[in-house]
């Protein structure tokens, strides 16, 4: 595992190596963060410390989004509907933040989002240049 970015919650740190375990070398490009990046959300769970954005060699972030779904229970666990606390984006080659990534969060059950739109879930975003949110399809964990 290549380490960009620190990932202090160990619980998040298990599941990227999870990742790193069944699909190979993983990249952390960014993981706890003190500020927000130019565009980047404000309520970011990166602030929190519960967030981080990764790559994995040989594979493009779409690759790696389906393969998080489809191996969503191995990699995330048991929890489904409400009890299902991550959140997986695929931010295409449009985001503002950090370039074509899969950024992967955890919601801790007792965080209140002051401004944004809380979600667990799948979400695809930035897949145009200038347009952020021009897909935004979120997968409800079944
Ligand atoms: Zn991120």
């Amino acid at each position: 595992m290549k380490r960009m970015g620190r990932i202090s919650d160990p619980r998040l740190l298990k599941v990227v190596q999870a990742i790193a375990d069944r699909f190979g070398d993983v990249t952390v490009i960014s993981g706890d963060r003190d500020f927000v990046p130019n565009g980047g959300a404000k309520e970011s769970l990166h602030l929190l410390n519960e967030a981080a954005d990764v790559s994995v060699a040989g594979k493009t972030p779409e690759q790696l989004f389906e393969l998080l779904i489809a191996a969503r229970q191995e990699i995330f666990g048991q929890e489904t509907g409400a009890a299902f606390r991550w959140q997986i984006i695929l931010h295409g080659p449009g985001t503002k933040t950090e370039g074509h990534h899969v950024h992967i969060g955890y919601v801790p059950p007792d965080h209140v989002f002051r401004r944004s739109r809380p979600f667990m879930g799948y979400v695809v975003e930035g897949l145009f240049k200038g347009k952020t949110y021009s897909a935004y399809t979120p997968y409800v964990a079944p």
